[in-house]
């Protein structure tokens, strides 16, 4: 069925269910001219916004609409983790070709749905438009944070510890075996999954922002070396990072020795990881990852450290020190792999 035969007001009467859970504080949602939320006395409000576009950002036939619609939420509220927040309610809009028929559209919004029930997140509205070519998905994310919690890039002090949340690169590698038309084996399966299902750590920011050991703190979207550079900037100081402490996962390990990639490059300025990076203060560091182990059954995992301003560098095992560049990667414009 296409979007034509139901039209714009039958598909938002088609979605609209499940929007809307948690009714505390809305006193309007999907249906007027403008959603009506009453702000959360004390704290404040964030604001993030995140724009996918196919061919861009995604490829539609690679994935499925439940996996595009859980992601590009995903997204958002990785933003609203980075910060130390709750995120409370999204707003959708959609630029969507004549082609896509509206199962597919339905697959989104479930997994959407699906995602913001899981942390409590309201759908309040948004757009939806025709496009030409390419379906664009722009969700707004808003969230609230105590004033006093509020975990930001600037705030690195030299000596503290520079740590992440979880393994890097898993992503990036799921996404070279997308553009390639891998097939993906169940021993790589964790790897596109990385790629197309990320877990916003949402709780993960909670906790260090209710620490008061995180200094600064920021989400992995553009790569390792990207992001710490962010912080590095904002702080206005510099970081050592060390090739050894990069948590990388079995199944990355697997990939790189089979197409012959370098797992550290891959760890460093692959993207997409969505896990959270943090720099601690040193003294609080222990009672902080004894914290985290004990509330995610995970570790804290050190990386490096913080450093003067002007430094930026990867110390290897064999003392080489490489200059950190800030790579990242184009979404889509090579895929050679990430390269330092
Ligand atoms: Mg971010």
């Amino acid at each position: 069925m296409l979007l034509k035969q139901i039209g714009e007001f039958g598909f938002i009467q088609r979605i609209r269910n499940g929007c809307l859970i948690r009714p505390q504080g809305v006193v309007r949602a999907i249906g007027d001219d403008a959603a009506a939320i009453a702000p959360e006395p004390g704290r404040l409000t964030l604001v993030t916004t995140d724009l996918l576009v196919e061919r861009i950002h995604f490829l539609t036939d690679a994935v499925t609409g439940e996996e595009l619609g859980h992601k590009a939420l995903a997204v958002n509220l990785s933003d609203i983790a980075a910060m130390g927040g709750t995120a409370r309610e999204a707003f959708v809009s959609l630029a969507i070709p004549e082609r896509y028929p509206v199962e597919f559209l339905d697959g989104i919004y479930r997994g959407m749905k699906t995602l913001a029930a899981l942390y409590g997140v309201n759908i309040l509205g948004g757009d939806t438009t025709g496009a030409k070519e390419d379906l664009v998905i722009c969700i707004t994310v808003v969230g609230s944070v105590a004033p006093e919690r509020i975990l930001t890039r600037a705030g690195a002090q030299v000596g503290d510890a520079v740590c992440v949340t979880g393994a890097l690169g898993d992503s990036r590698a799921g996404l070279h075996l997308i553009l390639n038309n891998i097939p993906v084996e169940s021993e790589m399966a964790a790897l596109r999954r990385a790629h197309v299902r990320p877990e916003p750590q949402l709780r993960e920011g909670r906790l260090l922002a209710d620490s008061s050991a995180v200094t600064a703190a920021i989400d992995i979207s553009d790569g390792l070396s990207s992001d710490v550079g962010h912080i590095a900037e904002e702080s206005k100081v510099g970081v050592r990072l060390f090739a050894d402490k990069l948590p990388l996962s079995e199944e990355l390990g697997l990939f790189c020795r089979r197409y012959g990639f370098d797992p550290v490059s891959w760890a460093l300025a692959g993207g997409e990881d969505y896990c959270l990076l943090c720099t601690v203060a040193p003294s609080l560091l222990e009672s902080l990852a004894g914290a985290f182990r004990e509330s995610f059954g995970r570790p804290l995992i050190v990386i490096g450290e913080i450093a003067e301003a002007g430094v930026a560098e990867v110390v290897f095992p064999d003392g080489r020190r490489v200059f950190l560049e800030a790579g990242g990667w184009d979404h889509f414009s090579s895929d050679g792999g990430p390269h330092l």
